[in-house]
């Protein structure tokens, strides 16, 4: 915070602000650099310009996005890459995850190489992980997040990280939105456009290899050898904003290169993505403008989905590593030599659909259910109230079993709901709350309020015990406009 509020005194083109709170009360800063008057929402707004949003720090063990960011921070300040600011405006958040950087230990992230005086933990002060609570919302963090983005409404959002899985030979790895339900568009900026000339440039200029991020199967998993990407679930951040029609990368520089090169990794890929977003601004808005205004009624979406395997195998560079040992624990910890091992394997970089529906008009919420409503607003998704009884053709979900994970996940145990749709005729209470699925956010009150949608309200188990007994799923759907 010392360094933010400094760095911020030092040029006119910083200005600090703070999206929200820790569950410990800790602010957590957001420096907005541009040609703005302020660092008000109104002020980022009426520039007009790209908002490109850059966060570090969600895992405070994978520190090298903080130290990068403050270095970004200091060079801005300081009068570089002058010309970004013609058409962006970056919004960016050094410290996400403040309470877990304050738990610095030094069996945090053990055979990360480094810091070896310890780093913070993975988990917030409630024992959660930011990086899985998009959906749900129940970290002060995660909650700050989402509104500071409703306010800011930034076009490109980069979430750093730091990757302890398979011994590679890439200095960063990275991805863009996996879930299938995300705009084409969307998708296609990112992997046709955005991720191949940062690639391009980062090698040219650097001699540095940066690729999608996998992981060869993890041990146990009897799997097929190939390079396998994370998930598709918009618990996920990056997912999440995919989901919302804006642009997402991930980061994650690679545990076992020094703290060193690390923080340089993460600061040259943000500074290569940002050149692309100053070149290419008025493209990154109006394509997402264009996805906010796609009516997706009608369309067959996934409910849930499974990795899709490329046809053709793909080189994937191999790495190697050497055992060191911290200096103050004396416990291994792990370097990258290098060695850079070519091998053809097949990739499993992308998700297809294993379930489908058809996306309705609209959602209808029992006016009584505050907690989903609050959900929704807190989500910025739009709804109303019916204000008389209507006669209606809805589609509502029959139960016929339900199973509840035996094991707790992130403070709760998995809910899938097994059965069908059937078509009836009701009469709804005035006050029921009605969800047009056309609306930008209509992907995500989708993956939110679909019984069968793989990281819902019901596979969170919000719903609780109305479930427990129910023939039907509360929530109901029609196709009437
Ligand atoms: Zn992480």
């Amino acid at each position: 915070m010392a360094f933010v509020e400094q760095v911020v005194s030092a040029s006119p083109l910083l200005h600090l602000t703070t999206m929200g709170y820790s569950m410990e009360g800790r602010a957590l800063p957001v420096v907005v650099v541009g040609d703005v008057e302020d660092a008000s929402p109104e002020a980022v707004l009426a520039t007009g310009k790209a908002r490109v949003y850059v966060q570090a720090n969600i895992h405070a063990g994978e520190v090298c996005g903080k130290e990068a960011m403050q270095v970004l921070l200091r060079s801005l300040a300081n009068g570089a890459h002058a010309e970004w600011l013609d058409s962006l405006v970056l919004l960016i958040a050094p410290i996400y995850n403040a309470d877990g950087n304050e738990r610095v230990k030094l069996t945090n992230r053990r055979y990360q190489h480094g810091p070896v005086a310890g780093m913070g933990q993975r988990y917030n002060a409630q024992d959660l992980d930011l990086n899985r609570d998009n959906m749900k919302l129940e970290t002060p963090e995660a909650r700050s997040l989402v509104a500071f983005w409703d306010r800011y409404d930034p076009h490109v959002i980069i979430d750093l990280h730091t990757t302890n899985g398979t011994r590679h030979a890439y200095r960063l790895t990275y991805a863009p939105p996996l879930h299938p339900n995300t705009d084409a568009r969307i998708v296609e900026l990112a992997r046709a456009h955005l991720l191949p000339e940062v690639t391009r440039t980062l090698k040219a200029k650097y001699d540095w290899d940066y690729y999608y991020y996998g992981n060869l199967p993890w041990r146990g998993v009897d799997a097929e050898r190939g390079w396998y990407t994370f998930s598709h679930q918009p618990r996920f951040l990056t997912n999440y904003v995919g989901l919302c029609n804006r642009i997402a990368i991930l980061s994650e520089a690679y545990s076992y290169a020094t703290v060193e090169e690390r923080i340089l990794a993460t600061l040259r890929f943000v500074e290569e993505v940002a050149e692309v977003a100053y070149r290419h601004a008025s493209a990154m808005r109006r394509i997402t403008a264009a996805a906010d205004s796609v009516d997706i009624v009608g369309r067959e979406l996934a409910l849930r989905a499974t990795y899709e395997r490329s046809s053709e195998p793909v080189e994937i560079l191999m790495g190697e590593v050497v055992e060191e040992r911290n200096p103050y624990t004396g416990l291994p910890m792990l370097r990258r030599l290098d060695v850079r091992r070519p091998e053809r394997m097949p990739e499993f970089g992308t998700f297809r659909p294993t379930e489908t529906e058809r996306a309705p008009a609209a959602y209808l919420v029992p006016g009584d259910l505050n907690e989903v409503l609050n959900l929704l607003d807190d989500h910025g998704i739009e709804w109303s109230r019916l204000e008389v009884a209507v006669a209606l053709r809805v589609e509502r979900f029959v139960i016929d079993s339900t199973t509840v994970a035996e094991r707790e996940y992130q403070g709760h145990h998995e809910r899938t709901l097994f059965g069908d749709y059937e078509e009836t005729e009701v009469t709804l209470a005035a006050g029921t709350a009605v969800v047009r699925v056309s609306q930008p956010l209509g992907r995500l009150a989708f993956a939110l309020l679909e019984p069968r949608s793989d990281d819902s309200l019901v596979s969170w188990d919000l719903l609780g015990d109305a479930l427990d007994e129910a023939r039907y799923y509360p929530v109901m759907r029609t196709f009437q406009r």
